[in-house]
């Protein structure tokens, strides 16, 4: 079954973080780490019992700050599209 996930890229030139559901153990980390405060814990839980963490859905700059933040491997990664030349 794929994992779900939550980002809130509308278009694939957009940067944006892709929070993988199952993996996120809710420690906040990223939440604090984005300068532009676009990252909170949900209200809802994953199947671990844990919050995760939301994308509030565009403004993302791609600074890849809160990648660098999370301490669990797989469960956030940043989409930063190539800058057309
Ligand atoms: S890449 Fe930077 S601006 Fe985008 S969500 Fe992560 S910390 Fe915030
Ligand atoms: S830093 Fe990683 S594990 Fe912690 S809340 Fe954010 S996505 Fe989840």
């Amino acid at each position: 079954m794929k994992e779900k996930s939550c980002s809130g890229a509308k278009a694939a030139d957009r940067a944006a973080p892709v929070i993988a559901v199952e993996e996120c153990k809710a420690c906040g980390r990223c939440v604090r780490a984005c300068p532009e405060g676009l990252l909170s814990m949900s209200k809802q839980f994953n199947r671990r019992g844990y919050r995760y963490a939301e994308y509030a859905g565009q403004g993302c700059t791609g600074c890849g700050l809160c990648f660098f933040s999370c301490p669990e491997p797989h469960a956030l990664k940043v989409i930063r599209p190539e800058r057309k030349q």
